[in-house]
């Protein structure tokens, strides 16, 4: 599988979005925040670029206010003041940027730098290729090698962000494959966040680079996986927000179906199910054996239609898929004996086995998947909130 970093940020966001941009090759309209992002983006680039000189600081700016015209020709605003609001935040942080960086104090071996890193998965002897752009890569006076990311977020998150970032290890592993030689060498990673002026910097061992690489692979895994059921289940955060992708997205669809189609059967049923589902939860009057016969109506009609979310004048109710994966608990046993972890589910059941998961080394996860998984289990569930929404609160 061929793969980049946004795409698996993608897949562990939501699998439906990856399946409609990463599978399908849909694009997405620009967002605001993305317009200002690249445009800031290529900003910097154009500034370290000597033909002969390196541009003034007039220069870059000149150089963003046109990449801003083109990127926001069909990206909408609430209105001119917030269009100007961040046209002059691009401003303000290129020109707080090549106060403190000139351009001439830095030795560049690279800008917008793609790269395909090929690594071979050791279960099926495939080679899957890592592929990215790193913003740009330095060698700095003590014979260190500096991959830098720019951030255009607001919010500047903790070190430990920076730590664990699986972005910055990817980028580690794309410069080695591009220059080989790098390995023995000394390689700092950064994060640059330009609305602060600040820098978060951090490192990768060998043994980090080769965890990295496991744990892409489990991804790589659980993507195959999808792929194969086909099955991609829409997962809601307040990342839906951002982009405009909810109208035809099965969780919220639902809200933007046109008002003048005749309402059929089922979906009277499924609204008077809704309405009554709703009604007998909050009141804690129901008995169990109605409930289950409106989810089922629910559920019945949700999957029939295809969508996720179902919205009524009470509220909303979301079809929760929750997979389980069912383990050989005994194979599990000697996987997890071997790393002193068996006595943490030694009334070992699926949930406590689901719960450690996440924290063992991605060794041991492939492991257990080799050789203890034997299936995945799904249950239907939903999940109530009693709030009214109408499309134009999420626009
Ligand atoms: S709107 Fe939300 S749930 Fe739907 S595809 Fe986008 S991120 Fe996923």
């Amino acid at each position: 599988m061929r793969i980049s970093y946004s795409s698996l940020e993608q897949f562990l966001r939501c699998p439906y979005l990856f399946k409609y941009i990463v599978l399908d090759k849909n694009k997405l309209p620009k967002t605001k925040e993305a317009a200002l992002g690249t445009s800031v983006h290529e900003a910097l680039n154009f500034q370290f670029k000597k033909s002969p000189l390196f541009p003034t600081l007039d220069e870059v700016i000149n150089f963003y206010n046109k990449r801003w015209e083109e990127r926001i020709a069909k990206v909408e605003f609430k209105d001119d003041y917030e269009k100007d609001a961040m046209h002059q935040n691009g401003i303000l942080m290129l020109s707080r940027f090549y106060k403190k960086n000139p351009a001439w104090n830095f030795t560049i071996l690279g800008l917008e730098m793609r790269f395909e890193a090929p690594f071979i998965d050791p279960e099926t002897n495939e080679t899957h290729t890592l592929s990215g752009i790193i913003d740009r890569i330095d060698k700095l006076d003590d014979n260190t090698y500096e991959i830098i990311d720019y951030k255009t977020a607001r919010r500047m998150p903790a070190q430990d962000h920076a730590d664990k970032n699986l972005q910055l290890a990817i980028y580690h592993l794309g410069a080695l494959a591009r220059w080989p030689h790098l390995r023995d060498k000394k390689i700092r990673l950064t994060l640059q966040f330009l609305q602060h002026g600040e820098t978060l910097v951090t490192s990768r061992t060998s043994e980090d680079l080769e965890e990295t690489k496991r744990r892409i692979l489990v991804m790589i895994h659980t993507i195959e996986e999808h792929i194969k059921n086909n099955d991609w289940p829409a997962k809601s955060s307040p990342l839906c927000a951002m982009h405009p992708y909810n109208k035809i997205c099965p969780m919220w669809s639902y809200l933007y179906q046109k008002k003048d189609i005749s309402v059929d059967i089922d979906e009277k049923a499924a609204k008077d199910a809704l309405s009554e589902y709703i009604g007998i939860k909050s009141a804690h009057a129901a008995s169990n054996e109605r409930m289950m016969e409106l989810q089922a109506i629910l559920l019945g009609f949700m999957k029939n239609k295809g969508f996720s979310r179902l919205f009524g004048n009470e509220g909303y109710v979301t079809r929760n898929l929750r997979e389980q994966d069912i383990y050989d608990v005994e194979k599990a046993k000697s996987a997890l004996d071997a790393i002193g972890k068996w006595e943490e589910i030694l009334t070992a059941d699926h949930k406590k086995l689901e719960k450690i998961l996440p924290s063992l080394p991605s060794q041991t996860q492939i492991r257990l998947h080799e050789e203890a998984f034997l299936r995945k289990k799904t249950t239907e569930s939903l999940l109530m909130r009693r709030k009214k929404i109408d499309p134009e609160d999420l626009e």
